[in-house]
C-alpha cells in the first residue's frame, strides 16, 4: 500500500467520519468488558486529530503521523490512547524521510512491536493487536485493500471467544469470553476505512 502525505487530509476525515458513525457500538462492546467509554474516547481523539488535519497534511509524512500519535495520546485516554499513540508515532519514526512511503509492511511491523511492548501485550490477549498482526501479514502479502479489510473484521471478529489478558477486561477472567474487544473492533473499523480509501483511490 502507498501513503502519501497528500492522502491524509482525506483519509482522517474518513477514520473520524467512521469512529463517529460507531462510536455508540464501540461504547456497548466497552461496557460488556470495561468501563464503556471506548466510543467517547475514541471519537474525542479522532476530532482533535481532524481539528489538526490541515497542519498535519503540511507537515512531512513521518513528522505527520508522529504528530497525529501525539494528538492520539493526549486527547483519547484509557488503554487505547497509549497504543494507538505508540502505533502511529513509531509508524512516523520508522518511515524513510519524504512525502510518501511505498513499503509498510517494514514500518508497521516496527510500530506493531512498539505497541505489543507498550502494552506488554501479545496475540491472543484480545487486545487491538490481534488486529494489526493478521493485517501486517496481509500488507506483506502485498494482499488487495479490499482483502485487507475483510481480515482486518475477521481478526476483530476472532477476539470475541479469547479471554483477555490485558486491561480492564483482563479482570473479568473468563466472563470476558464472548465479547469482541472494543480496541480490535476500532482497530478493525479504522482499517477498513482507511483501506477503502485505497481501494477507491488507487487501485492496484
Ligand atoms: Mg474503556
Amino acid at each position: 500500500m502507498h501513503l502519501a502525505a497528500a492522502d491524509l487530509s482525506a483519509l482522517i476525515a474518513l477514520c473520524r467520519a467512521e469512529i463517529d458513525r460507531h462510536g455508540e457500538h464501540l461504547g456497548a462492546l466497552d461496557s460488556a468488558i470495561g468501563d464503556g467509554d471506548h466510543g467517547a474516547n475514541m471519537r474525542r481523539g479522532l476530532e482533535a486529530v481532524f481539528a489538526e488535519r490541515d497542519a498535519i497534511a503540511a507537515l512531512p509524512l513521518p513528522a505527520a503521523l508522529e504528530r497525529i500519535g501525539l494528538v492520539l495520546v493526549m486527547n483519547i485516554g484509557g488503554a487505547a490512547g497509549p497504543l494507538y499513540g505508540t502505533l502511529l508515532m513509531e509508524l512516523g519514526r520508522a518511515l524513510p524521510d519524504g512525502d510518501e512511503a511505498d513499503d509498510l509492511a517494514a514500518p508497521l511491523e516496527r510500530a506493531i512491536a512498539a505497541v505489543a511492548r507498550r502494552g506488554r501485550s501479545g496475540p491472543g490477549d484480545k487486545t487491538l493487536l490481534d488486529v494489526l498482526y493478521p493485517v501486517q501479514a496481509e500488507l506483506v502479502r502485498r494482499s488487495p485493500p479490499g482483502d485487507i479489510a475483510a481480515c482486518a473484521r475477521s481478526a476483530a471478529h476472532s477476539t470475541g471467544p479469547m479471554q483477555a489478558r490485558r486491561g480492564r477486561a483482563s479482570f473479568l477472567g473468563a466472563r470476558s469470553i464472548g465479547h469482541e474487544d472494543p480496541g480490535a473492533s476500532s482497530c478493525a473499523l479504522l482499517t477498513a476505512a482507511i483501506c477503502g480509501y485505497f481501494e477507491e483511490h488507487r487501485p492496484s
